[in-house]
């Protein structure tokens, strides 16, 4: 595991876990994974808390566009007592 800052794109990345873009706009609501993205523009050192990427919608073009943290789902791990 590479040593990246707590809040930085690539620690998310370490994790498994991901980043999702999601347009305002409520008669668009696309919403698509926009992590790896971002480190391809930003770089893995990149924070990612209380930042505001410049994002643009693809399919509306709205500038209205939140990330959101995804949890890793797809691990297929189960709890086993
Ligand atoms: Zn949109």
């Amino acid at each position: 595991m590479k040593d990246y800052p707590a809040d930085s794109l690539g620690h998310l990345r370490e994790l498994g876990m991901g980043l999702k873009a999601f347009c305002q706009n409520r008669d668009c609501i696309h919403s698509m994974p926009i992590l790896d993205e971002l480190i391809a523009a930003f770089g893995p050192n990149a924070a990612y808390i209380n930042r505001r990427f410049p994002l643009r919608c693809r399919k509306c073009g709205s500038r209205d566009v939140i990330t959101m943290v995804q949890s890793n789902t797809a691990t297929g791990a189960k709890m086993v007592r």
